[in-house]
């Protein structure tokens, strides 16, 4: 039995990669591959609007916001905001590594202002949110940085645009759309295979900015062409598809965030009440659900290697930690069962009670 801890790309529903298996073969008894069709034909025409159909309901995304399926990555993003948003000025909570990244691109087009940090502290807690000044263009912000296990995990008030990259807590919880300007992010982590970027923006923000943009980078193009002005990644789109429909068949999102808090507090528990070697690395008050770092105390680091060995040949897959933070990660996206996270601790818990000192 293997346990499917990674970070990204990472665990699908099982039924969404077996149908997806299967549409690849023949998609619904064309005779004819997921893979082999025309981007242009009835039957990606009907794949695309129940995908685009499927994020509104999951989301409750309100009239005036367009659900966009583009290529790049999220990292793509990072460079296409403020190309079409940013004019003069920008700012950016420095929550981690994307965070960085984000910003490094906006500096390109404009002036960038980091409205908070937490540097200071390897990124182990959520930068404070308030006092926003009103005089820039837009708000950045990661809801889950990924690699330090740090989240939101709530919707903040904005008197600017605020623009979230959720690459890696999209569709976990509730979301009050309308508080955002742009939310974007790679599909990867917790809506499916690697190759398409989600990207849902209010319309009345764009056509703003003095610049001319390049087509394909312009999210105007994208709206006007229903995501289909080039060819788009058809198979991601088919697996997010089949992904979308596994989180709605559960109980949509308000049952993936019941799941997904009941899932971290296993490990959680664990870490805070009970061990003497693991101890978690966030804050905390800015513990992410998705995402739990821990490393081992100081008296016990020596074990971290001996742990990685006993850990994989229990099953536990993927969960040594970035190499900024060191230590372990554990990602419980949506469609990791309980049980995996329960089978994490009690191998955590043996080997605990083989080599504790
Ligand atoms: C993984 C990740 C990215 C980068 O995504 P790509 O699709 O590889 O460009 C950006 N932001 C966050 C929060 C991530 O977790």
């Amino acid at each position: 039995m293997k346990h499917n801890f990674n970070a990204g790309p990472s665990i699908l529903p099982g039924v969404a990669i077996e149908n997806t298996a299967k549409a690849i073969l023949d998609l619904n008894g064309t005779g004819l591959s997921l893979l082999e069709i025309s981007h242009r034909s009835k039957d990606f025409e009907a794949i695309n609007n129940e995908c685009m159909a499927l994020w509104k309901e999951l989301l409750a995304i309100p009239d005036g916001y367009k659900v966009l399926f583009v290529g790049g990555g999220a990292s793509m993003q990072f460079c296409m905001l403020p190309y079409n948003l940013l004019n003069k000025k920008a700012l950016y909570c420095e929550s981690g590594v994307w965070a960085k990244k984000a910003a490094k691109e906006a500096k390109l087009f404009g002036e960038v202002v980091t409205l908070s940090s937490s540097a200071d502290k390897n990124f182990s807690y959520y930068p404070e949110l308030k006092n926003i000044p009103q005089d820039a263009d837009y708000l950045h912000i990661t809801t889950n940085n990924t690699i330090y296990g740090t989240e939101l995990r709530r919707d903040i008030d904005s008197p600017i645009p605020l623009v979230a990259d959720m690459s890696s807590d999209i569709l976990s919880r509730p979301v009050d759309v309308s508080k955002y300007g742009v939310i974007y992010g790679g599909a990867q982590k917790n809506v499916g295979p690697a190759g398409v970027t989600f990207v849902i923006v209010k319309e009345s923000l764009l056509g703003k900015v003095q610049r001319a943009i390049p087509s394909m980078l312009d999210y105007r193009t994208h709206i006007e062409n229903d995501s289909l002005y080039n060819t788009p990644p058809v198979f991601a789109i088919y697996t997010m598809l089949e992904t979308l429909r596994w989180i709605k068949a559960q109980g949509g999102v308000t049952k993936m965030n019941e799941r997904n808090v009941q899932k971290a507090d296993i490990l959680y528990n664990y870490l805070d009440n009970e061990s003497q070697m693991f101890v978690g690395t966030a804050e905390k008050t800015s513990r992410s659900v998705m995402n739990i770092c821990f490393v081992m105390t100081p008296e016990h680091k020596d074990l971290e290697e001996a742990f990685l060995e006993f850990a994989k040949k229990a099953g536990m897959l993927g969960i040594k930690g970035h190499r900024l933070v060191g230590g372990f990660r554990a990602s419980t996206y949506n469609s990791l069962p309980a049980a995996s996270v329960q089978a994490l601790v009690d191998c955590m818990r043996e080997f605990e009670q083989q080599n504790k000192k």
